[in-house]
């Protein structure tokens, strides 16, 4: 077999449908974010990043980076060894404690992602847990998805916020089988909130286990930014709070937490978090710094929640089309894989506007985007400039100017 043919030629049918993949080439600057140079064939250039998920620039926060550095200087470079083998730091207890702490749960573990955090966790509560069903919602990340699929265990899908499809799938599950309801809070493409009281209404009457990802909600919502179940005082009511500490928290890996024996399940039985070396200390104690000035500075938050309303009353006036919902993500809608990535080209190219296209399979066809995450660190000139460029690449592009119905 010509290996590489094949792979051609599945590459050349993604290219056809508009969904293939190039990455922009960045270079951050420290103090600078939102501004990057970016790197392509004819040299670099720069450019205002609009699509990050350091949603309040803590990535570059002075706290964080003076805890990174002296972690360095304190411990070197790497962890040296899993968590059971050597790599078990004072900087990564001290983190469990402080995530346990923000989400009033005795008890947190950290993995090397959030991506893993959610695999490992229900790949092993689903696989362990005799019979165990799980109840997932139809808009899941893929990395929840991928870790219900690794646990062998049976899975039913309900309609994305369904209360009515949950309970009646709940009904239908044989009295006395462990039961998992899985789902997020803020979901990432369409910014939309799921109703957690309701959700654990129904799991504590048919007796589930509820697994919430706060991974879009963790730093920018409550008033100690521990997410959306902090914020509607629902975190006692959740079993399983998963997040990242690579999205507001600006640095790298993930976590879950909840009751000591649920984390000391994990803890013991996951291979994802067993057999892997440890975060390095210095991501530790940047997450750690980052965590701690989010507990108590709320200015971050409110300059991002005023950002994202500036934005989307100005899109608003100008007629370009975005998905209301209630939290920090702002979808402008094209629906065309093709005229999405050409946009997405020309803010870069023309503009020195980045953002990324999200086309199929991140969302469904017929609904490709620009999805915008405005940050506290973008000034009134970058949403001059953001919204002018919008409003002349909508006209050239001949895209509909519309409200879209509300949510
Ligand atoms: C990004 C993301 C993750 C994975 O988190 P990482 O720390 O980036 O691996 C998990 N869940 C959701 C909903 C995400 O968007």
């Amino acid at each position: 077999m010509n290996y590489d043919a094949a792979f051609t030629a599945a590459l050349d049918d993604l290219r056809d449908e508009g969904n293939y993949r190039t990455f922009a080439e960045l270079e951050r600057h420290r103090g600078a974010f939102p501004r990057a140079t970016r790197h392509g064939h004819d040299g670099a250039d720069e450019v205002t990043v609009w699509c990050s998920n350091d949603y309040l620039g803590m990535g570059q926060h002075p706290e964080v980076l003076s805890a990174m550095h002296a972690a360095i200087d304190g411990a070197g470079a790497g962890a040296g060894g899993t968590r059971n083998i050597s790599g078990n730091t004072r900087y990564h207890a001290e983190l469990e404690a402080e995530l346990a702490d923000l989400h009033g749960k005795p008890a947190a573990l950290v993995f090397t992602s959030g991506y893993v955090a959610n695999w490992a966790t229900l790949g092993t509560l689903a696989a362990r847990l005799p019979g165990c069903i799980v109840l997932s919602d139809a808009k899941n990340h893929a990395s929840m998805i991928e870790g219900i699929r690794h646990s062998g265990a049976e899975k039913r899908i309900w309609a994305h916020n369904e209360l009515a499809d949950l309970e009646a799938q709940l009904a239908a599950v044989p009295h006395g089988r462990p039961k998992i309801v899985a789902f997020e809070s803020v979901y990432s493409m369409d910014g939309d909130i799921a109703p957690i009281a309701e959700i654990c209404d129904l799991a504590e009457r048919y007796g589930a286990l509820t697994y919430l990802d706060e991974v879009h909600a963790v730093g920018l919502y409550g008033p100690r930014g521990a997410g959306i179940a902090e914020a509607r005082g629902l975190m006692h009511r959740v079993d399983v709070i998963e997040g990242t500490l690579g999205k507001a928290f600006g640095v790298m890996g993930g976590y879950i937490a909840a009751s000591a024996p649920l984390v000391d399940f994990v803890r013991s039985f996951a291979s994802g978090f067993i057999f892997t070396t440890a975060l390095p200390p210095s991501v530790a104690a940047g997450a750690l710094a980052a965590i701690r000035h989010l507990k108590t500075s709320a200015a971050e938050r409110a300059g991002q929640q005023a950002r994202v309303a500036e934005l989307r009353s100005r899109l608003d006036a100008i007629g370009v089309p975005h998905l209301k919902n209630c939290s920090h993500i702002v979808p402008v809608m094209v629906g065309d894989p093709v005229k999405c990535r050409y946009i997405s080209d020309l803010l870069l190219d023309e503009f020195g506007i980045y953002i990324q296209p999200i086309n199929y399979p991140t969302v469904p066809r017929g609904t490709e985007r620009l999805r915008i995450t405005p940050s506290p660190v973008h000034t009134d000139a970058d949403m001059d400039r953001l919204v002018a460029a919008l409003g002349e690449l909508w006209a050239r592009c001949q895209l509909a100017r519309r409200p879209m119905a509300a949510q």
